[in-house]
């Protein structure tokens, strides 16, 4: 059985201590690098219960995880999304709560969310023009999307960032727009390199890569960079940099360009409650089976976390140019 005081470690000596919750894979938003226009949705039933996420949640804080991240599809579109928060808020222990959204709800919810414990949030935003954010997340409407981040910039958290994709071709001409956008708020923004997860019809993802290393040198032409050191467990895989001399940081994701699997601290549980070892691959346990069995028990889920540690494959192995290995889309996964 597994003891409450023993730690995730893996088969290469990585420390688990962050997970990634999807609490639903449904979106208000069907961005093109993201989504399909059609989706079709996990039902209901198939969906982990907001009790059984606590229970998750709670298992995973038992074996040393402090940092969760509840994520989606869209995180704040789920039905009592904020009972679950609060429960989770007030697990001992848990000493990050931290939520990736589109913002579209946040207007509305900011102030609650920080009530109820979460301290750090990264909002999505590729575009700040009207019609190309539109375009971009085939549904969003980018002056909501902009007064959720200012709730959130007014509410005040531990850390807010903004995250954004660049595609060439879409809106790579905006990348200095959304530095001073963040740089405006003393808030963080990454640059995430597109990465290989599902099918999408759209775009030529080869084509549309734009690296880290390409937009660094276009906003290093306005700004200054001052690298804060290599990627570590706090700052997740980004590679950050200061500007100046406000507190916000630029950051860059490069799943593609700087492999950081050697750093990988975290897990992922999809909304289907399959808990994920690495984005990159497949191996996977089901959790679901283990909360739904007739002898369910704590110490069973423990103990299926647990033994899951040693499916954590070394890194993953994204390629532009091939059908992507992967076909879930991230929305399943939780980004
Ligand atoms: N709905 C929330 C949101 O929009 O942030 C949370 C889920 S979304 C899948 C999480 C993050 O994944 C977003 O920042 C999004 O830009 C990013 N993302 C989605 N598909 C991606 C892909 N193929 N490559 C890189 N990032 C992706």
């Amino acid at each position: 059985m597994a003891e409450p005081s023993q730690k995730l470690i893996d088969r290469f000596g990585r420390q688990v201590d962050y997970v990634r919750l999807s609490v639903t894979d449904r979106c208000d938003f069907r961005c093109v690098y993201c989504m399909a226009e059609d989706m079709t949705f996990v039902s209901k039933q198939n969906v982990l219960s907001l009790e059984e996420l606590h229970q998750v949640a709670a298992a995973f804080v038992a074996l040393g995880v402090g940092k969760i991240r509840l994520t989606g599809g869209e995180p704040l579109i789920r039905n009592n999304i904020q009972s679950l928060i609060a429960r989770l808020g007030a697990l001992p222990g848990l000493q990050q709560l931290a939520l990736t959204t589109n913002g579209s709800q946040l207007q509305r919810m900011a102030g609650n969310l920080r009530h109820l414990g979460v301290n750090r949030i990264n909002i999505s935003l590729d575009s700040l023009q009207p019609r190309k954010f539109r375009q971009l997340t085939r549904h969003g409407n980018l002056d909501q999307v902009i007064a959720g981040i200012d709730a959130a910039v007014a509410t005040g958290f531990d850390r807010l960032r903004i995250n954004a994709v660049i595609l060439k071709g879409r809106n790579e001409d905006e990348a200095l727009d959304l530095v001073n956008f963040a740089q405006q708020r003393d808030i963080d923004i990454a640059f995430i390199e597109e990465m290989p997860l599902g099918l999408i019809d759209e775009h030529d993802r080869a084509l549309s890569f734009c690296s880290s290393d390409e937009l660094r040198d276009l906003i290093g032409k306005q700004y200054q960079l001052d690298p804060l050191g290599d990627p570590d467990g706090d700052a997740g895989p980004a590679r950050y940099y200061r500007t100046g001399s406000g507190s916000a940081r630029i950051g860059f994701i490069s799943p593609h360009s700087h492999n950081f699997c050697h750093l990988c601290n975290r897990v992922r549980v999809t909304a289907e409650g399959r808990l994920l070892l690495c984005l990159g691959n497949e191996h996977s346990v089901d959790l679901r089976a283990v909360l739904r069995a007739k002898n369910y028990s704590p110490e069973l889920l423990r103990e299926s976390i647990v033994n899951a540690m040693d499916l954590k494959p070394e890194r993953h192995h994204f390629s532009l140019h091939d059908t992507p290995e992967i076909v879930r889309f991230i929305n399943m996964t939780g980004g």
